[in-house]
């Protein structure tokens, strides 16, 4: 039997190291092509692989009570490269995992370049040639330019975002219903929607008031250098529309007409902030219109000043960042291939998964699936209750794409506990541990039971 044709990765970045990786461990041989450091990017400092851009904490490690912590012990469990390197250059960081960022990157080209199965091509990528029939795209957020356009052409014009525009995601479970409620504005059911799609946050004129005061008082993030401002119709940060004036919000996301607040109905509220289901499980709530370049300490305080959500915990805090990510629920299959062009695989932070591990994460299962696929076995899915699956189910389908007819609204994310299917008859106070429990369980079964299975 002739030995089976390479799968290309085009980006040795987080991702794509993982990915060639996870490949070679298969025993198919994969070229990893890498642009720096004949060409760099905006961020990166090096030539090395994997290369850390900013911080070097991977966060937290603790695989009991974080869905971070629980990522790394599944990436351990699944023999990722990326933990390797991690956990052999870890410095002190309490419950943290940091790590030695060059010591981590040499490893980790130390071992792709000593890898038989593995070969780097340090080069450019502008297209991937025709010839390549089992591709992995994980070029990052700052791919580089010509590719960038090569996907857009692949994949539509409004289907590859170069910023993201993310709003405060929040858990429903702490939000306070009796002061908020359940209400489509006017009622209005749309094309998914029930007429109560949207949760409801009034305030009074004084609270209002102080709210705009907090925003503008608010300490904010500064744009990089290379980010330019990227403001674009529909998509102003909050703070800014409030130092267009007072009354702004109150027209804009924050406009209180067509509702009705059933705990006070004869009182009519000044402003309304509104939530809108952001995930198939209906346990997150994004904060409609509340994009914001506030510090993350800022936005905790002055969003938990509005009425409803005086204990509300955030799956994710709001940012505005120079990005380049697809839309991909709508346009990737389970297996994170272009349904369009099932010869391109796309993983990490392009694909809509947020942050160094997860992007190494969504790298693991791409290079798994990728090397399935050469082998002609049937890709195995993590089941969702893992950290694996639950990303996995974030980024190809487990997020609402709009109720009623707003824009995209797939953003990048974490992972993070409202991704997994909800557990029930566990008290609050034991629920992340159960979570874990059930996904590193389902986990060990899954590695027990990935047996190949021949491709239909
Ligand atoms: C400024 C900035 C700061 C960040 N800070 C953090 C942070 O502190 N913590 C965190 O968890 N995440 C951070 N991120 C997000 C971080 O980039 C991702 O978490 C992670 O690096 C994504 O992994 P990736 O493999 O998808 O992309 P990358 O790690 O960026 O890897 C992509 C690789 O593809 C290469 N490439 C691009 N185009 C081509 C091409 N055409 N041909 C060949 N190669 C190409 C690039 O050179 C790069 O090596 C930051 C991002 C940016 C832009």
């Amino acid at each position: 039997m002739h030995a089976p044709g390479p799968v290309h990765v085009i980006g040795g970045g987080l991702a794509g190291s993982e990915a060639a990786w996870q490949i070679a461990r298969q025993g198919v041989p994969a070229v990893l092509h890498e642009m720096r450091p004949l060409r760099s990017t905006d961020a990166h400092k090096t030539g090395s692989l994997a290369e850390l851009v900013c911080s070097n904490s991977f966060r937290s490690d603790d695989a009991d009570g974080s869905a971070i912590g629980l990522l790394h012990a599944e990436m351990r469990r699944l023999g990722s490269l990326v933990m390797q390197a991690a956990d052999a250059h870890k410095l002190p960081a309490g419950g943290a995992l940091a790590v030695d960022r060059d010591g981590f990157s040499t490893a980790i080209t130390t071992a792709l370049e000593g890898d038989p199965l593995i070969d780097i091509g340090r080069e450019e990528i502008l297209a991937p040639p025709a010839d390549w029939d089992n591709v992995i795209i994980a070029t990052g957020p700052l791919t580089s330019p010509a590719l960038a356009e090569t996907i857009r052409t692949l994949t539509g014009e409004d289907a590859l975002a170069f910023f993201d525009a993310i709003a405060p995601i929040v858990h429903r479970d702490t939000i306070d219903f009796g002061i908020a409620w359940f209400q489509s504005r006017y009622d209005k059911a749309g094309p998914a929607g029930s007429g109560a799609d949207y949760i409801n946050c009034p305030l009074t004129r004084p609270q209002y008031e102080a709210f705009v005061d907090a925003l503008l008082a608010g300490e904010k993030i500064a744009f990089r250098d290379f980010e330019a401002t990227p403001y674009f119709d529909g998509c102003l940060p909050i703070e800014v529309m409030a130092e267009r004036g007072r009354e702004t919000l109150r027209h804009g996301p924050m406009k209180p007409f067509g509702l009705t607040n059933p705990h006070q109905p004869q009182q009519k509220p000044y402003a309304v902030v509104q939530l809108r289901q952001d995930n198939k499980l209906g346990t997150l709530f994004n904060m409609v219109g509340f994009q914001t370049k506030l510090k993350h300490g800022e936005q905790v305080r002055t969003f938990r000043s509005i009425p409803g959500l005086a204990n509300a915990e955030f799956a994710r805090l709001g940012g505005l960042h120079r990005n380049t990510f697809l839309n991909s629920p709508k346009l990737l299959d389970a297996t994170l291939r272009l349904k369009a062009m099932p010869r391109l695989r796309f993983a990490g932070q392009i694909t809509g998964c947020e942050g160094y591990v997860e992007s190494a994460a969504i790298g693991l299962l791409a290079g798994r699936f990728a090397a399935a696929e050469r082998r002609a076995e049937r890709p195995h899915l993590p089941p969702p209750t893992t950290a694996h699956g639950a990303l996995l189910g974030h980024i190809t389908g487990g997020h609402v794409e709009t109720i009623d007819a707003g824009p995209r609204s797939f953003q990048p994310m974490n992972v993070n506990f409202g991704l997994f299917p909800p557990l029930g008859g566990v008290a609050r106070g034991a629920r992340k541990q159960a979570l874990c429990a059930r996904a590193l369980a389902d986990l060990d079964t899954w590695i027990g039971a990935a047996v190949p299975h021949a491709a239909e």
